[in-house]
Order: C-alpha cells, then structure tokens, then sequence
C-alpha cells in the first residue's frame, strides 16, 4: 500500500465510504448507512457559541473542543465505563480513512456527529450512532508543499463554532467548512505563501474570533498566532513572537523589548518562535495562552552570536484575546539551541500549592521540566523534571531560569548527548488530569540526541536550517556503542502539587500518544509503535484493558455519550515500526461497553530485503552525499534513511538505489512531487544526488552488514514523530 492508492482512493471515496464501514448496530446492517436514524443534529449541525464553550464541563456527554473544555484537560466526566468493567470494551464501529498516513487529529462530537481531521487537513464527518459518513472534506493542498513541512503531513484537531467546523490546512489556509454539508463558508490565506509556513495544530475559538498559529521553525520563518473573524475569516489582530528587522520599526512594545535581547541579523531568516500547538483560554483570567517553539536556526551562535535569550522564543505568552495585546510571558528556555520548543499542550488547574489554593497554567515541557505559572500573573511556582534530564541542573525559582551546564551549549568540536534530545520530553500529544485524583496523565519519553554543532553553516532556501549536524546519530551511535542512545515513550500520573511521578504506563520504542482521563477512573493511552490503545487505573497505573489497532497509534482519544452509552473513540494510523511499505490502516475506531465489531485480518506483509547494489563510491563522495542527506532529505526521511515510519519511504529498501537515472528523476526533476516529494534541482546538482545515492547505500550496506538476515537495518534513534 502506498500513496498511489490514495490518491485514486481519493476521487471514490465517496462511492467506497459504504463499503469502508461496519456497524454493529442491526439496524443499519453492515454494509447499508444509507437508510438510517437522522443525527440528533440534523437539523443543527455543531450549534457551539461561547456560552456553550465556556460551560462545556456542564455537558460531559459533548467533545466539542480539541481539549474537550477551555481548560483542555481531557478529561471526560462520563463514568459508565469503569474500571470494574472496562475490559468488556469493544469495537461499535469504525470508519477508514482514504489516507494512509500518520493521524494525529483528535474528533470533535456534537450533537449526533464526530468531526474529525486527517493527514493531508481533509475532515470527515460521521453519524456517531452508526458511522455512516456524513460528509468528506479535501482542500486539495498542492503535493509538492510537504517540502515546506518539517515532521509529517499532519492535522492535529479542528474547531467548531456557529455550525461551521474549522480547519488549519498544511499550505496555510484557515477554513471555515459549513457543519451540516462540508462546503466551504470561507477560506483565509493566513501566511505569506512565499515562505515555509505550514499549518498542523488545531484551531480553537474564543470570543467569537478563530486563533491559530502555524509551523516552520526548523527553516526559517518569523513565528505569530492570528485570530480570525469566525463569522468572515477576517483578520482581527496578529500577535508575533520575535521581533522583524528594527529598521522597519516594531509593532508593538513587546516587540521592542524583545528586540534587546537579540543579537546579529535573525530577522533575515525569520527568527522562529512558531506557535504549532498549545492555545489554551481562560475565561476567568480572560487571557489566550500560547506556546512558541525553538529559533531558527536551533544552533543559537549562528542565528544570535551574541547569546541573548531571544524572547519570546520557547515562551509561553499571555495576550488579550480581544486585541492580541501582551500581557506576560515566562521563557522556559532562554538562549535556547537545543529545539526546545515550549508549545506542548498546557492546562489550567486550580489546586493547593503550599497550602493556598492555586489557579494555575501547567505545560510539561519538551525540555524536561514540567512548569506551573500563576495563570494571572505568570509567576513561576514550580518546575520540576519529569523524565530524563541532562542540560540543566533545575531552574531557578526566584529567577526563573534553568540553571544550564556549559557543556551542553556544544562548543564547535565538541559532542554533547543530550537528553532529552530533540525529540523531545514531551512533544505535542495531549495531557489528561482527573480532579478526583489530582493527578495528570501525560505522555512521556526518554530520548538523547547527539549535538554537534555544523561548522561553515550557512542558511538554505530547501531544506531545514539548523546549525548542527542532524544526521549525526547514525555515525556516533554506532561509535560509541556504550553512550546512552535510548528513545522510549510511556504514560506518567503526576501530581502537580508536589512535583512528584506517581506511577508510570509502560515503555514502548519512540514517541508516545496522546491520553484521556475519564470519571470511571480509567486513564485510556494511545501507546504509539506498540500499535496498542490502552486504559489504565487511573490510581494504581495497573493496566486495566488493551486493543491491538494494527497499526500505530498517537492521536489523543475522547469520550462522548449518546443515549445513555458511553463511547471513546480515537484515529489509528501511522508511524508504524513497520515503515512506510507496510500496509497502514488509518481509521476512526469507536468503542462501547460490549462492542462486538472486528477489524477485517490485517493483509500478510513481508518487509522488503535489504538488497542495495555494490557500493563504489569514495569516502569522499560518502561524505558529501552525507551532509547533503542532513541538510535535505533527513527531515522526512530520518536521520538514517528509514525513520520517518509510516509517512516517508524507508530509502534503504527503495528499488531506486539501483537506478541512478530514476533516483535522479526524483530528486532533480520531481516525478513524484504530487506525493510531497519536491524536485530539489534549485539546490542540488547530479553530483549531489549521486553523493546523497551513494550515502544511502553506504548505509543499507551497512545495515545489512550488521544484520544479514534482518529486513531491514538496525534501528539507530527511532523515529521523530514529533520534531516540529
Ligand atoms: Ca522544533
């Protein structure tokens, strides 16, 4: 299975949606939604305004926001399915997908109807009594925009407001789709399409406006939230997070404060600071939250030489939502250089700190420490490492800021093994909190990354701009067999009033997925490569129930209830350890108390062989192909060639390392830029596409060296599911 069928998929999805879909309801047989019950909803499709949004806790039988309340806590207060009885859990129904990619989105549901968002921004809507599709959305973003796209094609949520389900698109679109038909109500171009902005993060509505950031701090943009009129599209106030070339003046006073802790000329490359996730609103505070991730380039001498902290790089902001003004921010990670970006999702609790009752924002951040801020004033009250923690020795609460071991700056010549590495702590997956237990559920990694700094870096128009070496691991790894090398995911319960680990789910290779707490005490875990979604006690952490989805799974589940049932249902799909060749089965699955429905049997898949040709090449030749590979082709394909899963071809099993023409063909002239492979001819030469086919075959060759009868390579690092 690969992308070809998708796109013939595609244009039949509507005639093949039938047929994709079993039900276990009799009254709609197996094959036949078309003659079926009306959605609650028919006649209202996603009838959200603020008050309703602002009350959501007040209808746990509702999902209708990507955290499933402003305090994005997913956290459902359903009880039906408990721990006495949750290992009669089984399937309702399920619904695939004409994409087989990685899906991260997490549903909405109101009223009768899931909405949910897939790889490539589509979104469907489903009856959630039955499964039937109601509509399928595709903005149809060009294929060859994946070059602009750091870390998958994804599509992590949507919004809903006014009957209109909202959508962040990859090219950088925000649309308002009709809730009831899928058509398009509007649609606003929120970037400069010159530039490599891509949008992956939900939206979320407050007051009547649409807020959404985008991505592309990995090549070199200036990074904004904007909020749009939910009603026209229109642009009402855009906040950015680093300030633009001072000649030109700044926008704000924030801007000008922020532009004295930069040094050197990081406007000509954008500065970073992209806000790719976390948006929480508070209404008791009246503030919007946002996180900001990592500058451009990560390595902090070549984008400020000066060493300043570069605000509001790996920030949380604080600003008004009605006007976009600053408030407060707290920099989690000053002078970052590590891609330590702060836009993991965030939550706001109300607990007792040190015998006062706390109204507080809380982010476990991807550098480790999990932060706990006045949700007023941004006063730092806690932070505490989380997991595995290597670059700093705490942080400082009267100062705030990390108190950072020199060594980890890695000096030019130097090697440091950094944990955790730039895949992150934590990336993007959802956090869960239970009040009734006062802990929360948040996914996990342990994970190091060797830092070498890139001597002679120069920017780049393609590719990623990082100022490090981002094929190092395979080589040091492989070196230095005895350094720590680990990339582990797993669920914690934390309790944040004490800083302390609780108990801990179990390990599984590479990133980890998104979480749900729920009233029947239960912690339900998307458990990432194990292909395995998972409900845990959400006291002890014994693991109550496990389904195997046959493929990978991260996005964060939710729970809804219809008719006096509780249901919790996720999308599967993608970052299989399997790769990109193995058959991948992206679905909605949706589960009740004694569901009965199964999974068709998964087709027999036997791994491609290593087979690469001779290797002829020099070292020389290697080793230019291997800095070509890192500045390049290493985004999407991984550091070593196969660690991009499901969504990017394994190139150490491609035919085409047996055809220099064909790889050329690719590479140089794009025959496959429908598919998100664009031609790289603006950068490359034949000599380089040569050097990079001969890097890449020095590595099979290698792999299968080490491996003779393996299918594929050893598994330096695994997969970054979550560098953004
Ligand atoms: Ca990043």
């Amino acid at each position: 299975m690969n992308v070809s069928h998708k796109l013939i998929a595609l244009t039949i999805s509507l005639a093949v949606a039938a047929g994709c879909q079993r039900s276990d309801q009799e009254t709609t047989g197996a094959d036949a939604p078309a003659t079926r019950e009306v959605p609650a909803a028919a006649a209202k499709f996603a009838e959200v305004d603020g008050q309703r949004l602002q009350n959501a806790a007040g209808e746990p039988s509702q999902w209708m926001t990507y955290g499933g309340t402003y305090s994005e806590r997913h956290f459902s207060n359903l009880d039906q399915i408990d721990t006495g009885n949750v290992a009669r859990l089984g399937l309702a129904w399920f619904a695939d997908y004409d994409t087989n990619l990685t899906q991260t989105g997490t549903p909405l549901y109101i009223d009768g109807v899931i909405y949910v968002s897939t790889a490539w921004s589509k979104v469907y809507a489903f009856d959630a009594r039955t499964g039937a599709q109601l509509w399928y959305y595709n903005p149809k973003v060009p294929g060859e925009w994946a070059v602009k796209v750091c870390c998958g094609l994804v599509n992590r949520g949507i919004a809903a407001y006014d009957g209109k389900i909202y959508v962040g698109t990859l090219d950088g679109r925000l649309i308002a789709l009709d809730a009831a038909t899928g058509e398009e109500v509007w649609s606003k171009l929120t970037i400069d399409p010159d530039q490599r902005y891509s949008i992956t993060s939900a939206p979320r509505v407050v007051k009547g406006k649409v807020l959404i950031g985008n991505s592309g701090g990995e090549f070199g943009v200036r990074g904004y939230i904007g909020a749009y009129d939910a009603q026209t599209g229109e642009e009402a106030w855009r906040f950015y997070t680093v300030p633009g070339n001072p000649a030109e003046g700044f926008e704000n006073e924030a801007m000008a404060r922020a532009a004295d802790t930069w040094g050197g000329e990081w406007w000509k490359l954008g500065g970073g600071g992209t806000v790719w996730d976390a948006i929480v609103y508070d209404p008791e505070s009246d503030l919007v939250y946002f996180g900001t991730g990592n500058g451009t380039p990560w390595n902090q001498r070549d984008r400020d030489p000066t060493g300043g902290d570069n605000l509001y790089l790996a920030s949380i902001v604080a600003v008004r939502p009605d006007t976009g003004e600053y408030v407060w921010h707290y920099q989690t990670t000053p002078g970052d250089t590590w891609d330590y970006d702060a836009v993991s999702p965030m939550m706001l609790l109300d607990i007792e700190l040190d015998g006062k009752p706390r109204h507080v924002l809380v982010q476990p951040c991807k550098n480790g420490f999990l932060y706990v801020l006045d949700a007023a004033s941004g006063k730092l009250l806690s932070a505490d490492p989380f997991t595995t923690v290597n670059w700093a020795d705490g942080v400082n609460l009267e100062t705030g800021r990390p108190n950072v071991r020199p060594e980890a700056r890695y000096e030019i010549g130097s090697v440091f093994n950094l944990a955790p590495g730039v895949q992150g702590a934590h990336g993007w997956h959802a956090n869960s909190y239970n009040p009734s237990t006062g802990l929360m559920y948040i996914p996990t990694q342990r994970a190091y990354f060797p830092m070498i700094a890139e001597e002679n870096y120069q920017p780049s128009e393609v590719g990623y701009n990082l100022g490090l070496d981002f094929a190092a691991p395979f080589t040091y790894y492989r070196d230095h067999p005895d350094v720590p090398s680990e990339f582990v995911g797993y669920v914690i319960a934390w309790d944040p009033a004490t800083g302390r680990e609780v108990w801990r789910g179990e390990e599984n290779q590479g990133a980890t997925g998104g979480t749900l707490a729920t009233a029947g005490g239960l912690v339900f875990h998307s458990g990432g490569s194990s292909n395995e979604f998972r409900a845990y006690d959400a006291r002890s952490g014994d693991k109550l129930w496990h389904v195997d989805v046959q493929t990978g799974v991260v996005a964060a589940p939710i729970s809804y209830e219809i008719d006096g049932t509780q249901y919790v249902a996720v999308s599967v799909g993608g970052g299989t350890a399997a790769g990109y060749f193995a058959p991948n089965h992206s679905r909605l699955l949706v589960f009740k108390l004694d569901g009965t429905t199964t999974l068709p049997t998964p087709v027999e898949y036997v791994p491609r062989p290593l087979n690469p040709p001779v290797l002829t090449a020099s070292a020389e030749e290697i080793e230019l192909g291997r800095q070509q590979y890192s500045q390049y082709c290493a985004a999407c394909h991984g550091t070593n060639g196969q660690t991009r899963g499901a969504t990017f071809p394994n190139l150490m099993v491609t035919p085409l390392l047996h055809t220099q023409e064909g790889f050329d063909q690719v590479v140089l002239q794009g025959v496959r830029a429908e598919r998100g492979m664009a031609s790289f001819a603006q950068v490359l030469e034949p000599r380089d596409s040569a050097a990079i086919l001969a890097y890449v075959v020095s590595l099979a060759t290698a792999a299968k060296d080490a491996a003779p009868t393996a299918a594929a390579g050893p598994t330096v690092n695994q997969p970054h599911e979550d560098i953004e």
